[in-house]
């Protein structure tokens, strides 16, 4: 056991350190859950990719169709202009051909465009795709670090709290049930450190006489704000 003026400011620090080594294991879990949430919006850009991919497809092929209907019409068309028997008739079927070639030719303007945006679109697809492979595999990577992680922090928790056991035995029998109540609640909340005169949680002035027995070795309580003092912390130790 390391030198210290009441035993106090050791186990001030030693519950600091716990709380540090415990707030990593509580986060784990919650960066997995981050990295995760990553992954899924990955996964849905891709779905919703592929759903869009799909209806262009649809509507391009539709066009094809209608562009196939249109060109037999034509075909109809101009056998029947071949046939016609006067020169309005004739006109008529002209216009009409002429039309449909022109609605044609519009559709197969947009087909065109359709097929470049599905190119593009697969090649984005492509790029998510490849992304989505790099994101599971730092989800992998992660999970398997907090892993490892996990043992080493629950190791040096079950340190600190060994540790905080032999410190404890300095805590006197009187004041030992408030003691475990405050360290319970608040950690290392529980503790305030002396620095000068004041106390340095509440920045009350102490009176002499406190400081008096603060050095002599005693154990109290702030009668401002009920922390357990102990002066000025001492060198930490790992
Ligand atoms: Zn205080």
């Amino acid at each position: 056991m390391p030198a210290a003026r009441n035993g106090v400011s050791e186990l001030h620090g030693l519950y600091s350190k716990l709380r540090t080594v415990q707030n990593q294991l509580q986060s784990a879990p919650r960066q997995m859950q981050a990295r995760q949430q990553i992954t899924a919006g990955k996964q849905a850009e891709i779905d919703a990719t592929k759903e869009k991919i799909k209806k262009l497809k649809l509507s391009a092929d539709q066009s094809n169709l209608q562009v196939k209907t249109n060109e037999a019409k034509v075909l109809g068309l101009k056998v029947k202009l071949n046939q016609a028997v006067s020169n309005r008739e004739f006109d008529a079927l002209r216009s009409q051909v002429e039309a449909d070639e022109m609605a044609n030719s519009v559709l197969e303007d947009e087909i065109l465009a359709a097929y470049e945006k599905l190119d593009r679109m697969k090649e984005e697809l492509t790029q998510f795709e490849t992304e989505l492979v790099a994101l599971k595999a730092a989800e992998t990577k992660l999970a398997q670090e907090l892993a490892a992680a996990e043992a080493g922090l629950k190791a040096k928790a079950a340190e600190y709290q060994r540790f905080i056991k032999e410190a404890e035995t300095v805590i006197p029998g009187e004041i030992e049930l408030a003691y475990r109540r405050m360290v319970q609640q608040q950690g290392p909340d529980a503790f305030a450190a002396v620095e000068g005169n004041q106390c340095q949680n509440c920045f009350v002035t102490l009176p002499p006489q406190t400081l008096v027995e603060l050095k002599s070795g005693k154990i109290m309580f702030c009668k401002s704000c009920s922390k357990l003092m102990h002066l000025a912390p001492r060198e930490d130790r790992d």
